[in-house]
């Protein structure tokens, strides 16, 4: 299915992924109306107006996930809405402030003003492998993990594990909203995001790499679960114009512990001073597998890790993060 000159909307749109999205949709021929927290901050807005077609096909509004209603003039004239703002963040000092008000309340905010607006044909919210791994099995080498998963709040909670539990909260509450209302809406749920950056503020997991390689004392001893930016945008696209696309897609190249992630960041930049020692003596977690089946069915190709990583090195490079 063509959907090139359809008008969509991006929400959060100077993010990492969303910045991705924003130039495929561009690329694609969408004309994009994306949201951003405050349209006069070039830093945050620049690289997004740099892109190509932005000038002719990009229009950019001031929306806000914990206002009630601030996404309904956005939304209004739309074929299809992407939701990928949330904040993503770990040491926070007031979860339900910071984390779990906009993500839960944020996304049903989206869905309310998506319910209101016949021409909204499909959602696509941008969840996360967070809101699928925590369910209290356990994660050994021989388990495959697939959509079938659901995290366990609960668990979440006891664990203090806030923005994991802030993306199951929003992702449980947008499928009940999706179904009570007749939403067509499709969940992307990628593991640990890296790749190439479009502007020079890192997301957090590309803070993760920078950890690895900028002498971190301790490398982490549990599993990341890696996929590349550029699959994970392209997969929202396909998600969107796959007629037959629905429910839930794990995206994950591969699952890979922090030893093993070294091991090929030494063999392309053998001078980098990277940690030998685990962060703590619990016993290494051994890495459990992840089902592709689905985001193939999308025709998502996974770009290896090998590559993402060394992309995501060289945009560091690039943008005066790391000196090599
Ligand atoms: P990011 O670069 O930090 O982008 C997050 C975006 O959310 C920013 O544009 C931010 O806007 C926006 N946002 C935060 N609070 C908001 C609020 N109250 N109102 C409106 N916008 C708000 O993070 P990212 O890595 O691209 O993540 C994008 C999405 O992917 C999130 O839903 C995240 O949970 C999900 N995800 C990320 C990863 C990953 O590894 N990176 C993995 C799985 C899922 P400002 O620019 O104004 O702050």
């Amino acid at each position: 299915m063509s959907e090139q000159g359809k008008v969509v909307c991006v929400s959060g749109a100077s993010g990492y992924i969303a910045s991705w999205l924003v130039k495929l949709l561009l690329q694609h021929g969408y004309t994009v109306k994306a949201t951003v927290r405050n349209p006069n901050d070039l830093t945050k807005t620049g690289h997004l107006l740099a892109l190509d077609g932005a000038k002719e096909r990009l229009h950019l509004f001031k929306a806000d996930l914990v206002e009630e209603g601030s996404f309904d003039s956005v939304i209004e004239g739309c074929d299809g809405v992407f939701h990928t703002a949330s904040p993503v963040a770990v040491e926070v000092s007031d979860p339900q402030a910071e984390l779990i008000d906009p993500a839960l309340r944020g996304t049903i905010n989206i869905l309310r003003s998506c319910a209101k607006v016949p021409s909204v044909k499909r959602v696509v919210v941008t969840s996360s492998m967070a809101t699928v791994v925590f369910n209290g099995k356990s994660l050994t080498p021989d388990v495959l993990v697939d959509e079938s998963w659901f995290s366990n709040p609960l668990l979440l909670e006891q664990s203090k594990l806030w923005y994991m539990l802030s993306k199951t909260l929003a992702e449980e509450a947008a499928w009940k909203f999706a179904k009570e209302n007749g939403i067509h809406m499709v969940t992307l749920n990628p593991g640990w995001v890296i790749g190439p950056l479009l502007h020079p503020t890192p997301s957090l997991s590309v803070q993760e790499v920078l950890k690895l390689i900028k002498g971190a004392q301790t490398f982490p001893n549990t599993p990341y679960t890696w996929v590349d930016v550029r699959d994970v945008a392209n997969a929202h696209i396909q998600a969107y114009e796959l007629l037959e696309a629905s429910g839930r897609f794990c995206l994950v190249e591969t699952v890979s512990d922090g030893s093993e992630t070294l091991k090929i960041l030494h063999k392309f930049y053998p001078a980098l001073h990277l940690s030998e020692k685990p962060a703590d003596d619990k016993p290494y977690v051994p890495a459990f597998q992840v089902s592709q089946e689905k985001a193939k069915g999308l025709g998502i190709h996974f770009t290896p890790l090998e590559v993402s990583l060394k992309d995501t090195i060289e945009s560091l490079k690039e943008n005066n993060l790391i000196s090599l």
